[in-house]
C-alpha cells in the first residue's frame, strides 16, 4: 500500500513537472498542454517496462522519429549490450520541399549523415543502421497478404536480429507516412518469423490527436520508461538532427512546430501494445 501511495504521488509530481514549463509558451501553449499531458497520463496511468535482453528494432519513417520517440530506449539497448537494429524507411528527403530550393538528393544524403551520428551519440555503431530510401511522402501500404518489396525488406531486417521487440509508429500517429510505417512493420512483423513482440510509438500524434482518440490510448495499457539515466545521450542525439542547418538557415529536418522537440526531452518514454 505504501508502495503504491508513494507511487502515485510521484506521478503527480511528473505531472506537475510536465505541465509548470510550459506556463509561459505564448502561442504554443495549448498544443504544447495538450501534448505533455496526454504523455503524463500515460506515463501516470502506464506500467513499467520490463527489462529485455532479447534484440531491439526500431522503424522510424524518416530520419529523427528514432531518436525523438525511442532514443532513451536505444541507449538503454546499447548500453546493455543488446542487439539493436535501426530502420530508416525513408531518408526524409522532402523536408525543404516547401521552404528552399536545397535539392532532395542533398536533405537525404545530410538527413542520413545525421541519422548517423545521432546513432553514434546512443551507442549504437553504423553496422546497426539500415536505410531502405523508400519514397519520402509515399512509404507504400501494401501488407497483409502478400509481402510487398517494403515489407520484405523490413521483414527481413527483423528476422535477421533473432527473437526481439519491434517498435513502430502507432497507427494514430496522424501523419500519412506515419500510419503506412505502422501498417507496412506490423505486416512485416506477421511475416518475419521471429519471435518479436511489437509496439508502437507516438511523434505527432502528441499534438494532433483529438482529444477522444487520446483518450482511448489510455485504456491500451501503455507501457512508461524511464531514460533518465540515459537522457544526456537522447539530447545530444537530438541536437545532432537539430543543430546542422541547410543553406535557407533550418535544420535538414525540417521546419518543426515551435516546443515539439523540447517536448521530447524528458525523463521519460511511452509505448503502446497494440492499436
Ligand atoms: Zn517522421
Ligand atoms: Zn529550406
Amino acid at each position: 500500500m505504501r508502495a503504491a501511495i508513494a507511487g502515485q504521488s510521484l506521478d503527480c509530481c511528473v505531472l506537475l513537472v510536465d505541465i509548470v514549463p510550459v506556463a509561459n509558451a505564448g502561442k504554443t501553449f495549448r498544443r504544447v498542454l495538450k501534448a505533455r499531458l496526454l504523455r503524463a497520463a500515460l506515463g501516470a496511468f502506464g506500467r513499467p517496462m520490463p527489462a529485455d535482453t532479447r534484440g531491439l528494432v526500431v522503424i522510424a519513417p524518416h530520419p529523427d522519429d528514432e531518436v525523438l520517440a525511442c532514443g532513451g530506449l536505444l541507449a538503454l539497448a546499447a548500453k546493455a549490450g543488446r542487439a539493436v537494429a535501426i530502420v530508416y524507411l525513408t531518408s526524409g528527403e522532402s523536408s525543404h520541399a516547401d521552404c528552399c530550393d536545397v535539392g532532395p538528393s542533398q536533405v537525404a544524403r545530410e538527413r542520413e549523415q545525421l541519422a548517423i551520428s545521432a546513432a553514434g551519440e546512443l551507442g549504437i555503431g553504423g553496422a546497426s543502421l539500415h536505410f531502405l530510401r523508400l519514397a519520402d511522402g509515399a512509404i507504400p501500404t501494401q501488407g497483409g497478404e502478400a509481402l510487398g518489396p517494403a515489407d520484405a525488406s523490413v521483414a527481413a531486417i527483423i528476422a535477421s536480429v533473432g527473437p526481439c521487440e519491434v517498435y513502430c509508429p502507432h497507427p494514430l500517429d496522424c501523419r500519412e507516412d506515419h500510419v503506412n510505417a505502422s501498417l507496412l512493420t506490423q505486416a512485416a512483423t506477421r511475416q518475419c518469423g521471429a519471435d518479436c513482440t511489437l509496439r508502437f510509438y507516438l511523434t505527432w500524434g502528441y499534438f494532433k490527436l483529438p482529444l477522444l482518440a487520446a483518450v482511448r490510448l489510455l485504456r491500451a495499457r501503455p507501457w512508461s520508461l524511464d531514460i533518465g539515466g540515459v537522457l544526456g545521450a537522447k539530447k545530444a542525439a537530438m541536437d545532432r538532427y537539430c543543430r546542422q542547418l541547410a543553406p535557407c538557415g533550418q535544420p535538414y529536418v525540417g521546419k518543426l512546430p515551435p516546443g515539439f522537440v523540447e517536448f521530447f526531452i524528458s525523463g521519460r518514454e511511452c509505448f503502446l501494445d497494440r492499436p
